[in-house]
Protein backbone atom coordinates (compact mmCIF):
# COMPACT_ATOMS: atom_id res chain seq x y z
CA UNK A 1 0.00 0.00 0.00
CA UNK A 2 1.22 3.36 -0.74
CA UNK A 3 2.45 4.59 3.08
CA UNK A 4 0.72 8.05 2.96
CA UNK A 5 -2.73 6.39 2.07
CA UNK A 6 -5.35 7.13 5.05
CA UNK A 7 -7.43 3.90 4.62
CA UNK A 8 -4.38 2.13 5.44
CA UNK A 9 -2.95 4.02 8.42
CA UNK A 10 -3.13 2.09 11.40
CA UNK A 11 -1.47 -0.75 8.92
CA UNK A 12 1.15 1.82 8.71
CA UNK A 13 1.95 3.03 12.38
CA UNK A 14 1.83 -0.89 12.73
CA UNK A 15 4.54 -1.68 10.57
CA UNK A 16 6.79 0.99 11.77
CA UNK A 17 6.89 -0.41 15.06
CA UNK A 18 6.81 -4.02 13.77
CA UNK A 19 10.21 -2.92 12.01
CA UNK A 20 12.31 -2.02 15.46
CA UNK A 21 11.55 -4.85 16.76
CA UNK A 22 11.93 -7.64 13.93
CA UNK A 23 13.73 -7.77 10.73
CA UNK A 24 12.09 -6.37 8.25
CA UNK A 25 8.79 -6.62 10.68
CA UNK A 26 7.67 -9.71 10.18
CA UNK A 27 8.17 -13.47 10.82
CA UNK A 28 8.41 -14.62 7.46
CA UNK A 29 9.44 -12.45 4.69
CA UNK A 30 7.09 -13.29 2.08
CA UNK A 31 4.27 -11.22 4.20
CA UNK A 32 6.17 -7.89 3.69
CA UNK A 33 4.98 -7.52 0.35
CA UNK A 34 8.38 -6.94 -0.61
CA UNK A 35 7.99 -8.50 -3.94
CA UNK A 36 4.82 -6.06 -4.87
CA UNK A 37 6.87 -3.20 -3.86
CA UNK A 38 5.04 -1.55 -1.03
CA UNK A 39 4.03 -2.00 3.36
CA UNK A 40 1.89 -5.18 3.93
CA UNK A 41 -1.53 -5.01 5.89
CA UNK A 42 -1.91 -5.93 9.47
CA UNK A 43 -4.57 -8.35 9.85
CA UNK A 44 -7.17 -7.88 12.53
CA UNK A 45 -9.59 -11.03 12.31
CA UNK A 46 -10.81 -13.63 9.58
CA UNK A 47 -14.30 -15.25 8.99
CA UNK A 48 -14.77 -17.67 6.27
CA UNK A 49 -13.54 -15.84 2.78
CA UNK A 50 -13.00 -13.01 4.58
CA UNK A 51 -10.44 -11.24 6.36
CA UNK A 52 -10.44 -7.94 8.08
CA UNK A 53 -7.13 -5.43 8.52
CA UNK A 54 -6.53 -3.45 11.93
CA UNK A 55 -8.10 -0.65 9.57
CA UNK A 56 -11.61 -2.01 9.42
CA UNK A 57 -11.11 -2.86 5.98
CA UNK A 58 -12.69 -6.08 4.47
CA UNK A 59 -11.17 -7.80 1.86
CA UNK A 60 -11.42 -11.65 0.03
CA UNK A 61 -8.61 -13.99 1.15
CA UNK A 62 -7.10 -15.76 -1.17
CA UNK A 63 -3.70 -16.77 0.53
CA UNK A 64 -5.90 -18.78 3.40
CA UNK A 65 -2.56 -18.21 5.37
CA UNK A 66 -0.68 -19.49 2.06
CA UNK A 67 -2.74 -22.79 1.87
CA UNK A 68 -3.74 -24.22 5.41
CA UNK A 69 -7.28 -23.02 5.60
CA UNK A 70 -9.22 -25.15 2.78
CA UNK A 71 -12.07 -24.74 5.17
CA UNK A 72 -12.03 -20.76 4.97
CA UNK A 73 -11.65 -19.31 8.65
CA UNK A 74 -12.80 -19.98 11.78
CA UNK A 75 -14.73 -23.09 10.24
CA UNK A 76 -16.80 -24.10 13.72
CA UNK A 77 -15.60 -27.77 13.86
CA UNK A 78 -11.77 -26.70 14.15
CA UNK A 79 -13.30 -23.93 16.33
CA UNK A 80 -15.03 -26.18 18.38
CA UNK A 81 -12.07 -28.59 18.98
CA UNK A 82 -9.88 -26.27 19.49
CA UNK A 83 -12.22 -25.02 22.64
CA UNK A 84 -12.19 -28.29 23.92
CA UNK A 85 -8.57 -29.21 23.32
CA UNK A 86 -7.18 -26.02 24.85
CA UNK A 87 -9.55 -26.73 27.92
CA UNK A 88 -7.72 -30.07 28.69
CA UNK A 89 -4.28 -28.17 28.60
CA UNK A 90 -1.85 -26.89 26.19
CA UNK A 91 1.38 -29.56 25.98
CA UNK A 92 2.47 -32.23 27.84
CA UNK A 93 5.68 -33.38 25.92
CA UNK A 94 4.28 -36.78 26.52
CA UNK A 95 1.97 -39.39 23.98
CA UNK A 96 -1.34 -38.39 23.79
CA UNK A 97 -4.16 -40.26 21.75
CA UNK A 98 -4.89 -36.83 18.81
CA UNK A 99 -1.77 -37.82 17.67
CA UNK A 100 -2.35 -41.46 16.86
CA UNK A 101 -5.91 -40.09 15.90
CA UNK A 102 -4.16 -37.87 13.69
CA UNK A 103 -1.82 -40.32 12.31
CA UNK A 104 -4.70 -42.91 11.55
CA UNK A 105 -6.17 -40.09 8.99
CA UNK A 106 -3.12 -38.73 7.36
CA UNK A 107 -2.35 -42.96 6.93
CA UNK A 108 -5.62 -43.63 5.58
CA UNK A 109 -6.10 -40.40 3.09
CA UNK A 110 -2.67 -40.15 1.64
CA UNK A 111 -1.99 -43.29 -0.53
CA UNK A 112 2.03 -44.36 -0.37
CA UNK A 113 1.70 -43.13 3.83
CA UNK A 114 1.97 -46.60 5.93
CA UNK A 115 3.51 -44.91 9.05
CA UNK A 116 3.91 -41.52 9.64
CA UNK A 117 6.18 -38.63 12.08
CA UNK A 118 4.58 -35.57 13.16
CA UNK A 119 6.68 -32.53 13.19
CA UNK A 120 6.04 -28.39 13.75
CA UNK A 121 6.76 -27.11 10.03
CA UNK A 122 6.72 -28.10 6.56
CA UNK A 123 10.42 -27.33 6.79
CA UNK A 124 10.80 -29.58 9.59
CA UNK A 125 9.09 -32.15 7.61
CA UNK A 126 11.48 -31.84 4.79
CA UNK A 127 14.43 -31.27 6.40
CA UNK A 128 13.83 -34.93 8.38
CA UNK A 129 12.42 -36.69 5.26
CA UNK A 130 16.34 -36.12 3.67
CA UNK A 131 18.03 -36.84 6.74
CA UNK A 132 16.11 -40.02 6.41
CA UNK A 133 16.68 -40.89 3.02
CA UNK A 134 20.32 -40.23 3.61
CA UNK A 135 20.23 -42.40 6.63
CA UNK A 136 18.38 -45.43 4.91
CA UNK A 137 20.06 -45.22 2.01
CA UNK A 138 23.40 -44.80 3.04
CA UNK A 139 23.94 -42.14 0.31
CA UNK A 140 24.73 -38.26 0.73
CA UNK A 141 23.42 -36.36 -2.16
CA UNK A 142 20.00 -34.69 -3.03
CA UNK A 143 18.14 -33.70 -6.48
CA UNK A 144 16.10 -31.10 -6.67
CA UNK A 145 14.63 -28.66 -9.39
CA UNK A 146 14.58 -25.23 -9.58
CA UNK A 147 11.92 -22.97 -8.29
CA UNK A 148 10.40 -25.79 -6.18
CA UNK A 149 10.88 -24.89 -2.54
CA UNK A 150 10.81 -27.24 0.32
CA UNK A 151 10.99 -25.14 3.36
CA UNK A 152 14.67 -22.95 4.65
CA UNK A 153 16.60 -26.39 4.46
CA UNK A 154 20.57 -25.52 4.13
CA UNK A 155 20.81 -28.50 1.85
CA UNK A 156 17.38 -26.86 -0.51
CA UNK A 157 18.29 -23.51 -0.21
CA UNK A 158 20.56 -23.49 -3.19
CA UNK A 159 20.62 -22.80 -7.07
CA UNK A 160 22.02 -24.28 -10.00
CA UNK A 161 25.50 -23.69 -10.38
CA UNK A 162 27.47 -22.99 -13.13
CA UNK A 163 27.81 -26.24 -14.69
CA UNK A 164 24.31 -27.24 -14.47
CA UNK A 165 23.10 -30.77 -13.84
CA UNK A 166 25.97 -31.23 -11.59
CA UNK A 167 27.09 -29.01 -8.30
CA UNK A 168 24.59 -26.37 -6.66
CA UNK A 169 25.92 -22.97 -5.09
CA UNK A 170 24.22 -21.27 -2.22
CA UNK A 171 21.39 -18.60 -2.66
CA UNK A 172 21.50 -17.61 0.69
CA UNK A 173 23.78 -16.31 2.96
CA UNK A 174 25.07 -18.93 5.47
CA UNK A 175 24.58 -21.87 3.59
CA UNK A 176 28.19 -23.32 3.09
CA UNK A 177 29.41 -24.30 -0.54
CA UNK A 178 29.76 -27.79 1.23
CA UNK A 179 26.49 -28.14 2.20
CA UNK A 180 25.05 -26.88 -1.48
CA UNK A 181 27.38 -29.31 -3.04
CA UNK A 182 25.41 -32.31 -1.64
CA UNK A 183 22.55 -30.79 -3.93
CA UNK A 184 21.67 -31.60 -8.02
CA UNK A 185 19.81 -28.70 -9.15
CA UNK A 186 17.55 -29.78 -12.25
CA UNK A 187 14.96 -28.15 -14.09
CA UNK A 188 11.24 -28.91 -13.50
CA UNK A 189 9.80 -30.81 -16.13
CA UNK A 190 13.44 -31.78 -17.70
CA UNK A 191 13.05 -35.86 -18.00
CA UNK A 192 16.74 -36.12 -19.67
CA UNK A 193 18.19 -33.66 -17.26
CA UNK A 194 17.35 -36.25 -14.30
CA UNK A 195 18.56 -39.34 -16.47
CA UNK A 196 21.97 -37.07 -17.05
CA UNK A 197 21.68 -36.57 -13.54
CA UNK A 198 21.04 -40.61 -12.56
CA UNK A 199 23.66 -41.59 -15.15
CA UNK A 200 26.59 -39.35 -13.82
CA UNK A 201 25.78 -39.28 -10.12
CA UNK A 202 23.28 -42.78 -9.57
CA UNK A 203 25.18 -43.86 -6.59
CA UNK A 204 25.65 -41.30 -4.39
CA UNK A 205 21.98 -40.07 -4.84
CA UNK A 206 20.18 -40.90 -2.14
CA UNK A 207 16.63 -38.90 -2.91
CA UNK A 208 14.96 -37.06 -5.53
CA UNK A 209 12.42 -34.51 -3.88
CA UNK A 210 9.81 -32.03 -5.59
CA UNK A 211 6.75 -30.50 -5.63
CA UNK A 212 4.19 -32.83 -7.87
CA UNK A 213 2.33 -29.42 -8.90
CA UNK A 214 4.71 -26.49 -8.19
CA UNK A 215 3.40 -23.65 -6.51
CA UNK A 216 6.48 -21.86 -5.46
CA UNK A 217 7.08 -20.25 -9.10
CA UNK A 218 3.44 -20.13 -9.39
CA UNK A 219 1.40 -23.17 -10.72
CA UNK A 220 3.39 -25.49 -12.51
CA UNK A 221 1.91 -28.76 -13.62
CA UNK A 222 4.28 -31.52 -14.21
CA UNK A 223 4.30 -33.39 -17.49
CA UNK A 224 3.58 -37.33 -18.28
CA UNK A 225 7.21 -37.84 -19.25
CA UNK A 226 8.90 -35.95 -16.56
CA UNK A 227 6.28 -38.03 -13.78
CA UNK A 228 7.46 -41.02 -15.88
CA UNK A 229 10.81 -40.11 -15.33
CA UNK A 230 10.53 -39.38 -11.58
CA UNK A 231 8.28 -42.57 -10.89
CA UNK A 232 11.06 -45.05 -12.57
CA UNK A 233 14.83 -43.40 -12.52
CA UNK A 234 15.29 -43.11 -8.45
CA UNK A 235 13.43 -46.66 -8.37
CA UNK A 236 15.51 -47.92 -10.63
CA UNK A 237 18.98 -46.40 -9.22
CA UNK A 238 18.29 -47.37 -5.76
CA UNK A 239 17.25 -43.68 -4.49
CA UNK A 240 14.29 -42.61 -2.81
CA UNK A 241 11.28 -40.31 -4.20
CA UNK A 242 10.18 -37.86 -2.06
CA UNK A 243 6.99 -36.00 -2.77
CA UNK A 244 6.86 -32.55 -0.91
CA UNK A 245 2.80 -32.21 -0.81
CA UNK A 246 3.08 -29.59 2.21
CA UNK A 247 0.87 -27.59 -0.25
CA UNK A 248 -0.60 -29.93 -2.35
CA UNK A 249 -1.72 -32.92 0.60
CA UNK A 250 -5.44 -32.50 1.11
CA UNK A 251 -5.88 -30.09 -1.50
CA UNK A 252 -5.67 -31.56 -4.95
CA UNK A 253 -7.53 -34.23 -3.48
CA UNK A 254 -8.25 -36.14 0.03
CA UNK A 255 -4.79 -38.14 -1.36
CA UNK A 256 -2.77 -34.94 -2.75
CA UNK A 257 -1.13 -34.82 -5.21
CA UNK A 258 -0.02 -38.55 -5.57
CA UNK A 259 -3.87 -39.52 -5.58
CA UNK A 260 -4.94 -37.24 -8.36
CA UNK A 261 -1.66 -37.76 -10.30
CA UNK A 262 -1.29 -41.91 -9.08
CA UNK A 263 2.43 -41.29 -7.55
CA UNK A 264 3.95 -43.75 -5.68
CA UNK A 265 6.50 -42.10 -3.45
CA UNK A 266 8.85 -43.72 -0.87
CA UNK A 267 7.96 -40.73 1.42
CA UNK A 268 5.99 -37.63 1.56
CA UNK A 269 6.19 -34.29 3.25
CA UNK A 270 2.71 -32.60 4.59
CA UNK A 271 2.47 -29.49 6.44
CA UNK A 272 -0.40 -26.32 5.89
CA UNK A 273 -3.60 -28.27 5.63
CA UNK A 274 -2.73 -31.08 8.17
CA UNK A 275 -2.53 -28.74 10.82
CA UNK A 276 -6.17 -26.68 10.06
CA UNK A 277 -4.23 -23.78 11.12
CA UNK A 278 -2.07 -24.69 13.19
CA UNK A 279 1.42 -25.46 12.98
CA UNK A 280 2.00 -29.12 12.20
CA UNK A 281 3.86 -30.72 9.10
CA UNK A 282 4.24 -34.46 8.79
CA UNK A 283 7.11 -36.89 6.64
CA UNK A 284 5.36 -40.81 6.40
CA UNK A 285 5.95 -43.54 3.70
CA UNK A 286 6.90 -46.91 3.87
CA UNK A 287 6.64 -48.53 7.24
CA UNK A 288 10.04 -50.40 6.52
CA UNK A 289 11.76 -46.82 5.81
CA UNK A 290 9.95 -44.92 8.50
CA UNK A 291 11.52 -47.74 11.35
CA UNK A 292 15.03 -46.46 11.21
CA UNK A 293 13.87 -43.07 12.89
CA UNK A 294 14.42 -42.37 16.54
CA UNK A 295 13.60 -44.47 19.03
CA UNK A 296 13.09 -47.72 16.64
CA UNK A 297 15.71 -47.32 14.65
CA UNK A 298 19.24 -45.02 14.64
CA UNK A 299 18.41 -41.76 12.37
CA UNK A 300 17.52 -38.84 15.09
CA UNK A 301 14.96 -36.82 14.84
CA UNK A 302 12.81 -35.19 17.63
CA UNK A 303 10.74 -32.24 18.87
CA UNK A 304 9.43 -30.30 22.10
CA UNK A 305 6.41 -29.71 21.24
CA UNK A 306 5.82 -32.10 18.32
CA UNK A 307 1.90 -33.77 18.13
CA UNK A 308 1.08 -30.69 20.61
CA UNK A 309 -2.78 -31.09 21.55
CA UNK A 310 -3.90 -28.06 20.26
CA UNK A 311 -2.58 -28.52 16.79
CA UNK A 312 -3.62 -32.68 16.80
CA UNK A 313 -7.17 -31.62 17.61
CA UNK A 314 -7.20 -28.86 14.74
CA UNK A 315 -5.35 -31.00 12.03
CA UNK A 316 -7.82 -34.24 12.96
CA UNK A 317 -11.39 -31.67 12.48
CA UNK A 318 -9.97 -30.22 9.69
CA UNK A 319 -9.29 -34.06 8.20
CA UNK A 320 -12.32 -35.22 9.34
CA UNK A 321 -14.76 -32.37 7.89
CA UNK A 322 -12.76 -33.17 4.45
CA UNK A 323 -13.41 -36.77 4.54
CA UNK A 324 -16.81 -36.72 5.65
CA UNK A 325 -18.02 -33.53 2.88
CA UNK A 326 -15.44 -32.91 0.48
CA UNK A 327 -15.19 -29.98 -0.72
CA UNK A 328 -13.38 -31.33 -3.69
CA UNK A 329 -15.85 -30.89 -6.36
CA UNK A 330 -17.19 -27.65 -5.26
CA UNK A 331 -13.35 -26.37 -5.17
CA UNK A 332 -12.76 -27.69 -9.15
CA UNK A 333 -16.56 -25.99 -9.75
CA UNK A 334 -15.25 -22.73 -8.33
CA UNK A 335 -11.35 -22.67 -9.43
CA UNK A 336 -12.43 -23.42 -13.09
CA UNK A 337 -15.16 -20.66 -12.89
CA UNK A 338 -12.07 -18.10 -11.91
CA UNK A 339 -9.65 -19.21 -14.56
CA UNK A 340 -12.28 -18.41 -16.97
CA UNK A 341 -12.78 -15.15 -16.07
CA UNK A 342 -9.45 -14.33 -15.71
CA UNK A 343 -8.15 -15.84 -18.84
CA UNK A 344 -11.39 -13.65 -19.90
CA UNK A 345 -10.43 -10.62 -18.08
CA UNK A 346 -6.67 -10.51 -19.18
CA UNK A 347 -7.70 -11.01 -23.30
CA UNK A 348 -10.51 -7.95 -22.81
CA UNK A 349 -7.17 -6.14 -21.26
CA UNK A 350 -4.90 -7.51 -24.19
CA UNK A 351 -2.37 -8.56 -21.53
CA UNK A 352 0.11 -11.01 -22.17
CA UNK A 353 -0.91 -14.19 -19.97
CA UNK A 354 -1.32 -17.47 -19.33
CA UNK A 355 -3.84 -18.96 -16.43
CA UNK A 356 -1.91 -22.25 -15.02
CA UNK A 357 -3.90 -24.40 -13.15
CA UNK A 358 -4.74 -27.43 -10.80
CA UNK A 359 -7.54 -28.15 -8.29
CA UNK A 360 -7.96 -24.94 -6.28
CA UNK A 361 -4.47 -23.82 -6.96
CA UNK A 362 -4.16 -21.08 -9.95
CA UNK A 363 -2.11 -18.62 -10.69
CA UNK A 364 -2.18 -15.29 -13.65
CA UNK A 365 1.20 -15.51 -15.38
CA UNK A 366 1.89 -12.20 -16.76
CA UNK A 367 3.35 -14.54 -19.66
CA UNK A 368 2.38 -15.22 -23.25
CA UNK A 369 2.91 -19.11 -23.43
CA UNK A 370 2.56 -21.86 -21.16
CA UNK A 371 5.29 -22.09 -18.02
CA UNK A 372 6.64 -25.24 -17.72
CA UNK A 373 9.97 -24.19 -15.06
CA UNK A 374 11.84 -21.86 -13.74
CA UNK A 375 13.51 -20.50 -16.59
CA UNK A 376 10.53 -19.91 -18.27
CA UNK A 377 8.26 -18.26 -15.10
CA UNK A 378 11.34 -15.89 -14.75
CA UNK A 379 10.62 -14.10 -17.79
CA UNK A 380 7.11 -13.06 -16.23
CA UNK A 381 6.24 -9.13 -16.54
CA UNK A 382 6.39 -8.78 -12.72
CA UNK A 383 6.09 -5.27 -12.64
CA UNK A 384 2.76 -5.71 -14.09
CA UNK A 385 2.21 -8.16 -11.65
CA UNK A 386 2.76 -5.78 -8.71
CA UNK A 387 0.50 -2.89 -10.06
CA UNK A 388 -2.60 -5.45 -10.67
CA UNK A 389 -1.62 -6.95 -7.18
CA UNK A 390 -2.33 -3.35 -5.77
CA UNK A 391 -5.26 -2.92 -7.88
CA UNK A 392 -6.94 -5.85 -6.85
CA UNK A 393 -6.31 -5.18 -3.45
CA UNK A 394 -7.51 -1.70 -4.17
CA UNK A 395 -10.63 -3.81 -4.66
CA UNK A 396 -10.81 -5.76 -1.77
CA UNK A 397 -9.13 -8.39 -3.43
CA UNK A 398 -6.15 -10.05 -1.27
CA UNK A 399 -4.09 -11.87 -3.40
CA UNK A 400 -0.42 -13.75 -2.84
CA UNK A 401 1.95 -10.83 -3.11
CA UNK A 402 4.27 -12.09 -6.02
CA UNK A 403 3.77 -13.70 -9.46
CA UNK A 404 5.64 -16.39 -8.20
CA UNK A 405 2.53 -17.65 -5.96
CA UNK A 406 -0.43 -19.90 -6.16
CA UNK A 407 -4.08 -18.37 -5.10
CA UNK A 408 -5.61 -20.85 -3.06
CA UNK A 409 -9.67 -20.95 -3.21
CA UNK A 410 -11.12 -22.31 -0.23
CA UNK A 411 -14.27 -24.10 0.71
CA UNK A 412 -16.04 -21.00 1.83
CA UNK A 413 -15.69 -19.19 -0.83
CA UNK A 414 -19.10 -18.57 -3.48
CA UNK A 415 -19.84 -18.40 -6.84
CA UNK A 416 -20.61 -14.38 -6.14
CA UNK A 417 -16.63 -14.30 -4.47
CA UNK A 418 -15.67 -15.94 -7.81
CA UNK A 419 -17.69 -13.19 -10.43
CA UNK A 420 -16.73 -10.53 -8.08
CA UNK A 421 -13.13 -11.43 -8.42
CA UNK A 422 -13.78 -11.61 -11.95
CA UNK A 423 -15.13 -7.94 -12.19
CA UNK A 424 -12.47 -6.53 -10.28
CA UNK A 425 -9.66 -8.41 -12.22
CA UNK A 426 -10.85 -6.90 -15.60
CA UNK A 427 -10.63 -3.50 -14.25
CA UNK A 428 -7.48 -4.16 -12.44
CA UNK A 429 -5.61 -5.81 -15.47
CA UNK A 430 -6.20 -3.29 -17.88
CA UNK A 431 -5.54 -0.61 -14.84
CA UNK A 432 -2.15 -2.18 -14.52
CA UNK A 433 -1.38 -2.05 -18.45
N1 LIG B 1 7.33 -27.39 1.00
C1 LIG B 1 6.46 -26.72 0.22
C2 LIG B 1 6.02 -27.33 -1.08
C3 LIG B 1 5.97 -25.48 0.63
O1 LIG B 1 5.10 -24.83 -0.17
C4 LIG B 1 6.40 -24.94 1.87
C5 LIG B 1 5.90 -23.59 2.36
N2 LIG B 1 5.29 -22.77 1.49
C6 LIG B 1 7.31 -25.67 2.64
C7 LIG B 1 7.75 -26.89 2.19
C8 LIG B 1 7.78 -25.14 3.96
O2 LIG B 1 6.76 -25.18 4.90
P1 LIG B 1 6.81 -24.24 6.19
O3 LIG B 1 6.67 -22.84 5.71
O4 LIG B 1 5.65 -24.71 7.03
O5 LIG B 1 8.11 -24.48 6.86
Amino acid sequence: MPSSDPRYSQSHAAFARAKTLMPGGVNSPARAFGAVGGEPLFIDRAEGQWLWDIDGNRYLDYIGSWGPMILGHGHPVVVEALAAAVLRGTSFGAPTEGESELAQLIVDCVPSVERVRLVNSGTEATMSAIRLARGYTGRPRIVKFAGNYHGHVDSLLVAAGSAAATLAVPNSPGVTPGTAADTIVLHYNDAEALEEAFANHGPEIAAVIFEPVCGNMGVVVPTPAFLEALTNLPRENGALLVCDEVMTGFRLALGGAQERLGLEPDLTTLGKIVGGGLPVGAYGGRSEIMAKVLPEGPVFQAGTLSGNPLATAAGCATLRTLRENPPYEKLEKLSARLEKGLVDAAKSAGAPHVVQRMGSMVTLFFHDSPVRSWSEAAECDTARFGRYFWEMLDRGVYLPCSQYEALFISAAHTEADIDATVAAAKEAIAASA
